[in-house]
């Protein structure tokens, strides 16, 4: 078998046009969704992310103002940056980009973001809102996973979820985004970490396998169900390029549909970002996201 190929840059296009659609209307109608995008440090994967996200926010209209601090700021400063741009009308959308460095608290950073303008849905209240079934806005990561399920048909109903990685940017929002009742969840979910006994026996009777390890190739092809959906979150910087957590070409031989890296969840990351932030700023008007 050789794996359909789910074109994660082809999907956050069209979700990209979309949401320049939905800025378009908001624009027409006095309010220009903006996000503000705080980046602390030197950390050059970090300023990587940073730059593809201003660059997307320019193409779809969201006004974007950036805020690159130096690594030694006190966190009492990015603190008060947090509260002005809470209390900033035009800002719709807050991003603080990750990792900050080890001086600050990064629990009490996010902790400090306004709920009504968490663009990662990182914020407690946030987390609290997906656990129960009701999100304002999901993580981008996760919500970019669930979305590329559902454009390129693959069913998560009764689906056998296995999940590897138990972050709290992706493992565990997406476990709490899929286990929901509703479409494009309604799976059986599995999360796998470092304490699984068996990593082998979860992920071969996964119907649907997420890779969000961080270490290249980590998932072989023993460890992968014939015809299952292979989604790798992982990128890995190794000799022979970027490379996924997954073993693309002896997956792409068992499984039925596979994404790559790059090209499959990163594209869609950015774009759930653009979405959540024109969601939070259509919320300013009273219209629900
Ligand atoms: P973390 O390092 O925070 O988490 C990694 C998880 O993998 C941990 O839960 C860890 O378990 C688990 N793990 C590590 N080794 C094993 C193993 N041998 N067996 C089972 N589980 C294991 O990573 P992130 O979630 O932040 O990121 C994961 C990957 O995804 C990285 O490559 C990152 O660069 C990439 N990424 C990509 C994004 C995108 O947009 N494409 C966005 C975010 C991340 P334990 O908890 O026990 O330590």
């Amino acid at each position: 078998m050789t794996a359909e190929i789910i074109d994660g840059k082809a999907i956050a296009k069209q979700v990209r046009e979309e949401v320049a659609q939905e800025a378009s209307a908001l624009d027409a109608n006095g309010v220009t969704p903006g996000l503000a995008t705080v980046l602390v440090g030197d950390d050059p994967a970090s300023h990587v992310y940073v730059r593809s996200k201003r660059k997307a926010c320019a193409e779809v209209g969201i006004k974007a103002w950036d805020h690159d601090l130096p690594a030694s700021t006190p966190q009492a400063e990015l603190v008060e940056l947090l509260d002005r741009l809470n209390a900033d009308p035009q800002v719709h959308g807050i991003l603080v980009q990750l990792p900050l460095p080890e001086h600050v608290d990064e629990q009490v950073v996010l902790d400090r973001v306004d709920p009504a303008k968490d663009a990662d849905g990182f914020h407690p209240y946030n987390l609290g809102r997906l656990l129960s079934g009701e999100p304002v806005v999901a993580p981008a990561t996760p919500a970019g996973i669930q979305e590329l399920l559902i454009r390129s048909n693959v069913e998560t109903s009764g689906a056998e979820v296995v999940v590897v990685g138990r972050s709290n940017i992706v493992g565990k929002p997406l476990a709490a985004l899929m286990v929901q009742k509703g479409p494009g969840a309604n799976a059986t979910v599995t999360v796998c970490h470092t304490g699984t006994r068996d990593l082998e026996m979860h992920t071969r009777r996964a119907d649907i396998l997420v890779a969000a390890i961080g270490r290249a190739k980590a998932i072989t092809g023993p460890m992968i169900k014939p015809g299952s959906a292979v989604i790798d979150v992982g990128i890995n910087r190794t000799d022979d390029g970027l490379v996924g957590d997954v073993d693309f070409e002896a997956a792409s031989e068992i499984a039925s549909a596979i994404t790559p890296v790059p090209g499959g969840v990163g594209p869609m990351t950015i774009a759930m970002l653009l979405r959540n932030t024109v969601k939070l700023a259509r919320r300013t008007m009273g219209q629900p996201g």
